[in-house]
């Protein structure tokens, strides 16, 4: 794959949130790959902690975003105990699990007009609520 990398896209507003929100600074990283080496679940991530280091570090925030790898993240800190540099990949995970989750309370997926009178008429009142909000976030 070839990137066209800029300064914007590196310095991107989110990327710097992810490091304000793990606590993290992804150029730490050398890219050594003991972390992946010594993740006890990488076999069932798709991308290894250090390519989600590196997409960060190169603005690819979205391919970070839609990995299934920080969902898999156990938060053991055995990568962040082999890692020579001190980067702890679970607190990166957490940040971008956030960004993940706030895009989509962000984003509603069911607009209330569109539930029916029937529904609003006959449902609990607390159970239609309670769906909306389990819906929207
Ligand atoms: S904290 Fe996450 S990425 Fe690091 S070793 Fe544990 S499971 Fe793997
Ligand atoms: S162990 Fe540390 S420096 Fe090495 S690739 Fe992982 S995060 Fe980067």
């Amino acid at each position: 794959m070839r990137l066209k990398l800029t300064r914007d896209l590196i310095r991107d507003e989110l990327i710097t949130r992810v490091q304000d929100l793990s606590g993290q600074s992804l150029l730490q990283c050398y890219q050594c790959g003991k972390c992946s080496a010594g993740c006890p679940v990488v076999h069932e991530m798709d991308i290894v902690p250090s390519e989600v280091i590196r997409l960060l570090q190169l603005g690819q925030l979205d391919e970070a975003l839609d990995s299934k790898t920080i969902w898999i993240c156990a938060s053991c800190l055995q990568c962040a105990s082999r890692c020579p540099k001190g980067v702890e990949f679970s607190s990166i995970c957490d940040a971008l699990r956030q960004i993940v989750l706030r895009k989509r309370m962000a984003t509603p997926r069911v607009d209330a007009d569109d539930v029916s009178a029937i529904m609003v008429s006959d449902a609990p009142q607390m159970g239609v609520v309670g769906a909306l909000r389990k819906l929207n976030g």
